[in-house]
This record gives C-alpha cells, sequence and structure tokens, in this order.
C-alpha cells in the first residue's frame, strides 16, 4: 500500500500536484486510487470489522501519515479528517453503524468530524448544535458546523450536538446532553453545504443541518460517553499532525540540499557558506528528532492500557512540539534557498505554508501545553517503574484506543524515571542538558511559582517549554538506542536543545514577575553547548550534504 501510494504521486508528478494545489481541485483521483486499492478500508477499518488484513495499526498509519505530508497536505487532510470522523464511530456502543462505516469504506467513502462551530472555537462546552426530541421519540437535529473537513463529500458526518428536549441524562448536569451522531453529507434536502471556508485545495465546510431527521439509528453515543468520545477521538488524531510535519520537513529538505549543493554564488557552491552549513545541520537534527520522538510516542501509544496512561502526555506533544519543530524546520531551509521557495515549480512553496497550519489544528498549541502541564509534578517527583516498552512495529489491531475510557484523572498519572534515558548516556551536550534539567527541578522546589504566575497562563506557557524540552530529549534518547544513532548526531541534536532551553529559560527570566530566586536560578539554566568543530563536520558530511541528490520527485 504504501509502496503503490509513492508510485500513485510520482506518476502524477509535482507539476500536476502543484497545478491541482494552485487551481484548488478536488483531489478526485486520489480518493479514486485510495477506493480502487482499499486503503482506508484496510488502514482504517478495525479488526473484526473489514477484511482480514484490515486493522488499526499505528504504525502503519503513522507510515501513511508521512507519505501524505511528504506529496502534499491536502492529500493528507482529508485522510485526517476520515480519522477524526471515524472516531466517535468505532468507539460507539452502535454496531449497526459500524458495520455500516465498514461497507462505506470499502465503497471509498471518506469521513468527516462535525464538532467545531463558528463562534466557539476551542469552547466546546458551548456548543450549540440541537437534538430535539420529537413526540415519537425521534429527533431532528438544527443547528451550524464550522470548520469541517470533507463536508462537501463525507459518507458520514460524526457531528456532536446537545439534547435540548429529551434525551438526555438530567441527573449528570455536565456532560449528561452531549450526543455524537451521524449525518449524511449527500442528503440535500436536510444537509446544506454552506460554503467551503477556507482557500485551499480541501474542503473545509460550513454546513447546516435544517431539521435534519435522527433516529437511534444514527446515534453513536450520549452525556459522558459522547464528551470522552471528543476528547478520546483527538487523542488519536493528534500525533498525525506531527507526522504529517516530518513528511513535509523531508521532501523540502531533499529539495534544499539539492538547490544549495548545486548553486554557485560568487565562485562558491551555496553548501560552502559555514552559515548555511550550521542552518542545514541544525534542520537535520531538528527533523531528525521529530522522527524520533515520533516514533517513540508511537510505541507508548501502541502499549498504552487502563494502567499505563503515558501516552496522554507524549500524544499533546507529538502534536504540539513536533509540529512547532517542523516550522524552525522550514524557517531554517527557507533562510536557505530564499527565493526559490517562493517558485510555482517547487514543492517547498506549498511547504512553506502548510507547515504553519498544523501547530494550529486539533487543539493550538497553547491548549496542547495547557493540557501537559497537568502531568508536570507527576513526571519529576512521583516516578513509576513501568516495564520497558520495545519498539512497537508489530502487527496488531490498536483496540485499547477505541475504548479509553473517561479523560478524566490526568494528574494521577505516573511516568518512569527519565533520568533511566539521561544517565544512560555520557556525551558533552547531553551532559550540560543533564545540569540544565538539574537546575529546573530545583526551580520547581525553591523558586515554585506563586498562586498569582500559577493563574498567568502566559507564565506558565513559558514553563510548559521548559517541561517539554526535558520529555522531548528523553523519548528522542531512548529512541536513539532503539535505533542504533551515532553518537555525533545524538550530541549534536543536544546542541540545539540546550539552546532552545536556553532561550525559554531567558524568556522567562524576563517575565515582569519573576522574583528574584526564579531570576537566579533561570540565569543558571542558560548554557552554551559544547563546541567541537571535528564533530560537527562529520555530521555535514556524513549525514547532511551526503543527502544531495539522492532523491529528485518525478516531474
Ligand atoms: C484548516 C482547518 C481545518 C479544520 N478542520 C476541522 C474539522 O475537520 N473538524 C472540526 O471540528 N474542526 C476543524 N477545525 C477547527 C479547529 O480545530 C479550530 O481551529 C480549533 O478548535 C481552535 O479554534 P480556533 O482556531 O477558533 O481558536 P480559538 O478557540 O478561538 O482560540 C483562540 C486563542 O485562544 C487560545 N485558547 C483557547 N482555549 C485555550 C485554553 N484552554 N488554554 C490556553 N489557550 C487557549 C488558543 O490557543 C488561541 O490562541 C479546522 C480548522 C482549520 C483552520
Amino acid at each position: 500500500m504504501m509502496e503503490k501510494t509513492i508510485e500513485f504521486f510520482e506518476n502524477k508528478g509535482l507539476k500536476k500536484i502543484k497545478e491541482d494545489d494552485h487551481e484548488r481541485v478536488w483531489y478526485s483521483d486520489f480518493l479514486e486510487f485510495v477506493k480502487k486499492e482499499e486503503i482506508f478500508a484496510t488502514l482504517l477499518t478495525p479488526s473484526g470489522y473489514g477484511d482480514e488484513d484490515s486493522r488499526w495499526d499505528t504504525w502503519r498509519i503513522n507510515q501513511f501519515n508521512e507519505i501524505l505530508g511528504f506529496y502534499g497536505l491536502g492529500y493528507w487532510y482529508t485522510w485526517q479528517v476520515s480519522i477524526l470522523g471515524l472516531g466517535p464511530i468505532w468507539m460507539s456502543k452502535n454496531e449497526e453503524i459500524k458495520h455500516k462505516t465498514a461497507q462505506l469504506l470499502k465503497e471509498g467513502g471518506i469521513f468527516a468530524f462535525g464538532l467545531s462551530e463558528k463562534e466557539h472555537g476551542a469552547d466546546i462546552y458551548s456548543s450549540e448544535m440541537a437534538l430535539i426530541q420529537q413526540d415519537d421519540g425521534t429527533y431532528i437535529a438544527r443547528g451550524n458546523k464550522y470548520y469541517i473537513g470533507n463536508g462537501n463529500k463525507a459518507a458520514l458526518v460524526s457531528t456532536l450536538g446537545k439534547f435540548t428536549s429529551g434525551g438526555g441524562d438530567p441527573n449528570n448536569e455536565k456532560y449528561g446532553n452531549y450526543v455524537f451522531f451521524t449525518v449524511d453529507s449527500q442528503r440535500k434536502k436536510e444537509y446544506e453545504l454552506k460554503k467551503d471556508i477556507i482557500a485551499t485545495q480541501c474542503y473545509v465546510a460550513e454546513y447546516a443541518l435544517h431539521d435534519y431527521p435522527i433516529t437511534d439509528a444514527d446515534i453513536l453515543s450520549k452525556g459522558r460517553e459522547a464528551w470522552d468520545a471528543i476528547l478520546n477521538t483527538v487523542n488519536i488524531g493528534k500525533v498525525n499532525l506531527g507526522w504529517a510535519s516530518i513528511g513535509i520537513c523531508t521532501h523540502a529538505f531533499y529539495e534544499a540540499i539539492n538547490h544549495a549543493s548545486h548553486r554557485k554564488l560568487f565562485g562558491h557552491y551555496v553548501t560552502d557558506f559555514t552559515h548555511i552549513r550550521i542552518f542545514f545541520v541544525d534542520a537535520y537534527c531538528r527533523l531528525l528528532g521529530m522522527k524520533l520522538f515520533a516514533l517513540r510516542g508511537g510505541d507508548y501509544m501502541r502499549s498504552a492500557s487502563p494502567e499505563d496512561r503515558r501516552y496522554l502526555l507524549y500524544c499533546p506533544m507529538v502534536k504540539m512540539k513536533v509540529t512547532t519543530e517542523g516550522e524552525n524546520v522550514i524557517n531554517l531551509l527557507w533562510d536557505i534557498i530564499a527565493a526559490k521557495g517562493f517558485e510555482y515549480d517547487t514543492y517547498f512553496e506549498m511547504a512553506a505554508r502548510d507547515i504553519r497550519a498544523l501547530p494550529k489544528l486539533e487543539g493550538t498549541v497553547h491548549v496542547n501545553m495547557a493540557l501537559i502541564i497537568k502531568f508536570m509534578v507527576n513526571y519529576f517527583f512521583k516516578p513509576k517503574k513501568y516495564p520497558e516498552i520495545p519498539r512497537r512495529n508489530d502487527v496488531r489491531n490498536d483496540a485499547f484506543l477505541f475504548d479509553q475510557g473517561q479523560t478524566k484523572g490526568l494528574s494521577k498519572i505516573q511516568f518512569h524515571d527519565y533520568n533511566i534515558a539521561y544517565d544512560s548516556v555520557d556525551l558533552p551536550n547531553v551532559n550540560i542538558f543533564k545540569e540544565q534539567i538539574k537546575t529546573f527541578k530545583e526551580f520547581m522546589t525553591k523558586a515554585t511559582p506563586t498562586m498569582k504566575q500559577a493563574k498567568d497562563i502566559d507564565f506558565v506557557l513559558l514553563g510548559g517549554e521548559l517541561f517539554t524540552m526535558i520529555v522531548y530529549g528523553q523519548l528522542l534518547l531512548e529512541n536513539t538506542k532503539i535505533y542504533n544513532i551515532e553518537e555525533d548526531i545524538i550530541d549534536q541534536i543536544f546542541d540545539f536543545i540546550i539552546r532552545d532551553f536556553s532561550k525559554y529559560a531567558l524568556m522567562l527570566y524576563s517575565k515582569p514577575s519573576s522574583t528574584e530566586k526564579q531570576m537566579e536560578l533561570l540565569l543558571k539554566m542558560i548554557k552554551k553547548p559544547n563546541r567541537d568543530d571535528e564533530r560537527f563536520e562529520r555530521v555535514w558530511k556524513n549525514h547532511v550534504y551526503a543527502l544531495k541528490d539522492t532523491y529528485v520527485m518525478n516531474k
């Protein structure tokens, strides 16, 4: 499937991909291919509902994510919102609709996730889509949804609403009225496709339901279960954004190194400039870091169970940290290829635009940061022993993802000791970073944020950035063992980790409310990476420059 997909895009060629992107041509050729090869049916139908090789296998889902990001975010988006739309369905107890969905997938159907509303953004509590009970016990749905990908063609749109007259659970004031139900986007009379609200190749719909008839057969979940289905679906879908970023950056990297290594200015190749080499090495290390972290996050996601919910920290980080790192990679590469990055014919021109979207979807960086901060105390002060998690590329249906249970109790989740990973490595830059971590821990005990600071989201978010760097480095290190990453590269990766950590420490230091003690410790956190010119040269020559002319997309 992966190879056929690559072949599909290489045959289509960059020129046509760009033309379709610019002309905003709906990707029916891709969806025809997906239908013919039954790709979504195979990858997105959990075991037991489809053919024998159908299973929800996060390992291969991540691969597919990366490939789609590599060729064009539009293709990725129709797949991504199908995954989101399928989330509440596969989590539902409504078996009939699950079997129907499996059949629709087999017929090439795509899906949509009708959560967001125009006026409410991240505030899902305020959703207004109404499900109104009728005298005969059926319902009608009435309301609007906004920002809904695939809303033009989806076979089923999983829509979040609220019971407004009967049907809800009066004993549960907070969650009792939530309900997830499905609607058919092709039912023209009651489903009004209002418009495409985004100027890209994707179709991001505003739709309205005008007394759309709903029966129990269309209802996926109610009350607390419906609420949990929102968050649990987003838990699954989040990591896809990190993988799309990885795909985009990888393709852009090849374009940049090919261009710069052949361009001669003032008698030298662009790749001879020292600053260009530094940008490239940084971009390479950041991209490798993104991959190592996301892969390791996938291991924990696939190993998750009611007893091991560590994935709830790592998944938002794949979403939030990996996608912002993606922006850093593209920024670096764009400074290298400069004007070329605007050209009609390059992949880069799409990459530079699309990379910005990923940190903003599925909850912004802030929303995800606000989430992971809840794990900070247990992460540092209450470690727990867990069995070692190996690389999880085994052939398996990840059933737990559709049975994650209630989304509460986050602050009770414990993590394995981060020192295990850090203490297993003795390299100059990793050792400097360990010093930074030690000071951060001291900061938390001896200069604990005041009540006022804890309420200041701006202050807290910066603390979250520092925390994130520590978890990022930990999982990345765990994976350097699994993937046998050379010491040179590990040390070079920690060069940027030290610099980023120092940057966030300085930003927190500069906050008007930081106290004397906090400032003292924050200054102590600012460190300079170990300079090793030979190591840098080896990474540049053996790993970065070596990628020159190794991949060019078929025109
Ligand atoms: C291209 C595109 C496709 C999309 N596809 C879909 C889709 O298929 N289905 C769907 O349901 N939705 C979809 N969305 C909607 C998307 O998920 C929302 O954009 C998202 O929920 C955030 O809402 P908002 O952008 O309106 O920001 P707002 O919610 O208005 O937030 C504004 C600011 O407040 C901050 N903020 C909000 N809450 C918090 C908090 N708790 N803590 C800290 N900061 C906070 C945010 O970080 C942000 O900076 C799509 C959006 C786009 C742009």
